[in-house]
């Protein structure tokens, strides 16, 4: 594989110039491993939720919606665990004052220490770390005026407990059996110890899990389906095979309630690192609930008489992680005409914006021509309108958020209703009449697509 030119740098710096992803609070200075999306960034994100969507509700019969809240009963984390074991074991540096984790001190996790950042933190001639503690990653808030006893709540650190705390009532009401699954999007909260890598690892983030139920000796078998089914999803988004792998983990990584579990990881410019993590959780959030809560999670077969609590394999994804590695997979960089071109050769499908309408000059009818276009267009994709600047000034600024197609209107297109279409990666500029684009253009949408960065590795 010859070496990408994209780096995390770049990254952040195209997201950045472009208004796609950036500091929160930078007027404040910024806040540590904050970021705000915005207009290219929203829709980035939304392609990539939509996409999962259609994968978990549209594409098939068997699972069902939830939103539930952020804020839950707080006995929800004694029960899950999370109160007593999500936890990072936590050091401190008494030079610096800075915190690391301990199980990240080494090269591969590339945490530096901020005094000499050549050194690992604790190699520096002046480190003295303190022992590891344990530090509880949930984020605690209070409900009510004043702090009481029994008004400590936690901002979920997963969206997956609400999903558990809803089985009954979404089995009651859904009309389904196991084997079922029930999915859901939301931000989720962890006080990380050592954020970093962009939106790789932040305080809070959005979740993509789902919680697909199951007859107990049907489990390792759903588990083998959903790894599978996952990896083909992050291929048809875009993503390069040879830049994403499954990785089983080993005995001793396992949680405490899970049988199996394997990571989707993405080879992003640091390396290989979990987009995704799919794990067999057995009958432990279940039961765990039932005990706390005196409710019966189980599921009754009014056919066979059978009384069993499901088990559960649950694949969980981060929106972040996935748009990261959108961003980085798409990443190129070449030359036209002698000029330096940066380009996201995104999949036309998850690209923010399918089609800029580009009248030539500002003037002749070209522009009226140019609004009638964009509004036959609008409501079948993401269209975009500018008219600001030089044609090839324009056509880098849509390279640069990754648009598949510009169509230029010129003098001959108010002569014969014809405009050009011009290809984000071929660079070919066909003629289309202007009636028959919007048909043109959406079935260049639904085409079967991979990524031109992997014909130029071949
Ligand atoms: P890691 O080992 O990287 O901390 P994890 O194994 O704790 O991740 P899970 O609890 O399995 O993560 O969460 C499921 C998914 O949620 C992850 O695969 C990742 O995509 C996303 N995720 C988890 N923590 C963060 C975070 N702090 N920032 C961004 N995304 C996150």
């Amino acid at each position: 594989m010859p070496d990408d030119v994209v780096t995390m740098d770049k990254i952040v710096s195209l997201c950045k110039r472009r208004g796609i992803i950036f500091p929160a609070s930078e007027i404040y200075g910024g806040i540590a491993n904050t970021y705000d999306y915005g207009h290219y960034g929203v829709l980035l994100k939304r392609n990539v939720v939509d996409a999962w969507w259609q994968a978990m509700i549209g594409d098939r019969d068997d699972i069902v919606a939830l939103d539930s809240a952020i804020i839950q009963h707080p006995r929800t984390w004694e029960a899950s665990g999370h109160l007593a074991g999500f936890t990072d074991p936590l050091v401190d540096c008494r030079t610096c004052g800075q915190r690391f984790r301990a199980d990240h001190l080494d090269a591969e996790h590339d945490v530096r220490c901020p005094r000499k950042p050549s050194v690992l933190p604790g190699q520096g001639p002046d480190c003295n770390l303190t022992e590891a503690r344990e530090f509880n990653l949930m984020f605690e808030t209070t409900i009510g005026p004043v702090q009481e006893a029994g008004s400590t709540v936690y901002l979920r650190p997963e969206t997956a407990q609400g999903i558990f705390l809803d089985f009954k009532t979404v089995l009651g009401f859904a009309r389904r059996k196991p084997p079922f699954g029930i999915a859901q999007v939301g931000k989720s909260f962890r006080n990380e110890i050592t954020p970093g890598n962009f939106i790789f690892r932040t305080l809070e983030f959005e979740q993509m899990e789902m919680e697909y139920f199951v007859p107990p000796d049907d489990a390792h078998r759903w588990y083998l389906h959903w790894l599978e089914a996952r990896m083909d999803w992050y291929e048809r988004l875009g993503i390069r095979g040879d830049h994403l792998r499954l990785r089983a983990h080993e005995q001793d990584e396992l949680s405490h309630y899970s049988s199996a579990t394997s990571d989707v990881e993405y080879l992003y410019p640091i390396g290989w690192q979990e987009l995704e993590g799919i794990a067999n959780r057995g009958n432990f959030d279940l039961t765990q609930h039932a005990q706390h809560s005196g409710e019966k999670l189980e599921y009754f077969d009014q056919q066979s008489g059978e009384r069993y609590v499901p088990h559960v394999i649950e694949p969980a994804a981060g929106v972040g992680r996935a748009t990261l590695a959108l961003l980085c997979d798409a990443y190129d960089e070449d030359q036209i005409g002698g000029e330096a071109r940066t380009v996201l050769k995104l999949h036309p499908q998850m690209a923010p914006v399918k089609v800029a309408v580009l009248p030539l000059v500002r003037k002749d009818g070209q522009p009226e021509l140019a609004h009638e276009v964009r509004n036959l267009l609008r409501r079948r994709m993401q269209t975009e309108y500018d008219e600001g600047g030089s044609i090839g000034r324009r056509y880098r600024r849509q390279d640069e958020i990754g648009t598949p197609w510009c169509v230029t209107i010129d003098h001959q297109s108010l002569e014969d209703r014809t405009v050009t279409v011009r290809d984000r990666d071929t660079l070919t500029q066909d003629r289309v009449a202007v009636d028959e684009l919007p048909d043109v253009l959406a079935g260049k949408l639904a085409a079967p697509w991979t990524s031109p960065k992997l014909a130029a590795e071949a």
